[in-house]
């Protein structure tokens, strides 16, 4: 065996290319499946990223907010490149880069000085601090490192410097959104709240969504409603700001006046109940008007339930152009029917979405046949089960709650299907499978403006069902013989 370089390796333990096939083959069994679900102490190609990218996230959608981790450097890379290979946007985020004497005798010295260059160099309106795992393990007080830091005058006594902690060996991504998200609102609105005060706006919560036409839509709603809106944690314009020759560090966000008076809205909505849980118990509690959490509006029903909970809130009818978007959607789904009818999907993701993606394939008459998710909880399994109890499509389909994408791969290789629709890491398993990839998770790597293509509301069903019916007649065109290509005959 010879190396790019040419030269020859001697493998440590050599293995013969019929040894090889055989356990490619013996992979694909359902004797090595039940091997694999056995699987305890081992995680392989997980479906979510740790707790402070969620963090960075929730973190950019603020005007003005640099985040800022407490803890490694390459911890921070790995966020940073992630969301920037993701939106194809600078992540501009900073770390106080902890290393070995940080992990011995805490990282009090590291925030003091990180934050101090921070503020001297970037100057932001807001510094969102979330942490990595080092600091976590060894226990780092970040309500006294920041008071500290205020005592010796490091930072500015007007400056919101939010934190928190976001252990990675628990939770995922969506975990320390919340958390970041609870931590910038707490922060923000603390001494805000005026009794009688109501700004008359709609606090809207679009949760871990990676999707900024996602965002532009929910904010066309509003508008045709006519209902304002605070778009709190809005990424929008952060990851998807024109290309117009000039560097902006902090472009868009929520602005900080706006998030602050948020207390006194007039209600308040979270479409992510699962990626928002912390957030929505504490702003109940504290924000003032109404409130509601609802699923992600992703498929005709979902967002009809959206729709007529936004016309309640604010005692407005569903305008006239909404009502004719749904007819158009209605109208793309029965056209496509006839593509999707019956097809067997493998799906993946975050609960929220996950949740939409199951409504919308039951809604089109196909079989979501796997449906897993790397982190759930029995509330999530209930659900999903639920979902597919309440559909003639949901027969057969199976749960799979906490197992990775290797664990996927045994179950498309035993039990086959005709697409999968998730994250960009599914890939490996789509090709041994040899069926399509529907990229309608977080994070999409391998195709261009992904996150410009809103899956949410009735466009989003549209775009959906454009792309995996027109995907299917690809690959239909490509395989058949010519007199099966379709004509519309
Ligand atoms: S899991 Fe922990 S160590 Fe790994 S990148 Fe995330 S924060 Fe860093």
């Amino acid at each position: 065996m010879a190396n790019n370089l040419g030269l020859t390796v001697k493998p440590v333990t050599p293995t013969t290319p019929e040894e090889e096939a055989r356990v490619a083959a013996w992979i694909d069994t359902a004797e090595y499946r039940e091997k694999n679900f056995a699987r305890q102490a081992l995680v392989i190609n997980p479906v979510h990223a740790c707790q402070p990218l969620g963090a960075e996230l929730a973190a950019h959608g603020f005007e003005g907010t640099l985040p800022f981790v407490h803890g490694s450097q390459g911890c921070a890379s790995y966020y940073r490149s992630t969301l920037n290979r993701h939106f194809r946007e600078p992540a501009p985020a900073v770390s106080d880069s902890m290393t070995e004497d940080g992990a011995v005798f805490g990282g009090q010295a590291n925030l003091h000085e990180g934050l101090e260059n921070a503020l001297a160099l970037y100057k932001p309106k807001m510094i969102a601090v979330f942490t990595s795992c080092m600091p976590e393990i060894i226990g780092d007080d970040l309500t006294a490192f920041l008071k500290n830091a205020r005592t010796k005058g490091i930072v500015p006594k007007e400056l919101p410097v939010p934190f928190a902690n976001t252990p990675s060996f628990s939770g995922t991504h969506t975990a320390g959104y919340d958390a970041m998200l609870l931590a910038i609102l707490q922060t923000l609105t603390e001494g805000k709240r005026v009794e009688g005060r109501c700004t008359g706006k709609l606090n809207f919560i679009a949760g871990f969504d990676a999707n900024t036409g996602n965002y532009r839509e929910y904010r066309r709603i509003f508008e045709a409603f006519g209902v304002p809106a605070t778009l709190l944690a809005d990424i929008s314009e952060s990851f998807d700001s024109p290309n117009d020759g000039t560097y902006r560090p902090y472009p868009g966000g929520t602005p900080l006046l706006e998030a602050a008076d948020s207390i006194n809205g007039k209600a308040t909505l979270t479409v992510q109940p699962y990626a928002t849980a912390k957030t929505y118990a504490w702003l109940k509690d504290s924000y003032a008007g109404r409130h509601a959490a609802l699923p992600m509006p992703i498929g005709i029903g979902r967002t009809d339930a959206f729709l007529m909970k936004v016309a309640e809130l604010f005692d407005k009818p569903v305008p006239d152009a909404l009502r004719a978007e749904r007819g158009r959607a209605v109208d793309a789904m029965t056209d496509a029917q006839q593509y999707m009818h019956g097809k067997k999907f493998a799906v993946y993701g975050d609960p929220d979405p996950l949740l939409g993606h199951v409504a919308f394939l039951l809604e089109m008459g196909a079989s979501p046949r796997h449906v897993l998710c790397s982190k759930g909880s029995k509330k999530l399994e209930k659900e999903l089960q639920a979902l597919l109890d309440g559909s003639p499509y949901g027969a057969g389909c199976s749960v799979h709650m906490n197992r990775d994408l290797w664990h996927m791969r045994s179950l498309l290789m035993t039990d086959p299907v005709d697409a999968m629709i998730g994250d960009t890491h599914g890939k490996f398993a789509a090709r041994d499978a040899k069926i399509p990839l529907f990229r309608f998770g977080f994070p999409v790597f391998d195709r261009v403006n992904k996150h410009r293509a809103p899956i949410i509301g009735y466009q989003g069903v549209i775009n959906m069902v454009t792309e995996i019916c027109n995907k299917f007649l690809d690959v239909r065109d490509e395989t058949c013989e010519e007199r099966f290509f379709e004509m519309m005959r």
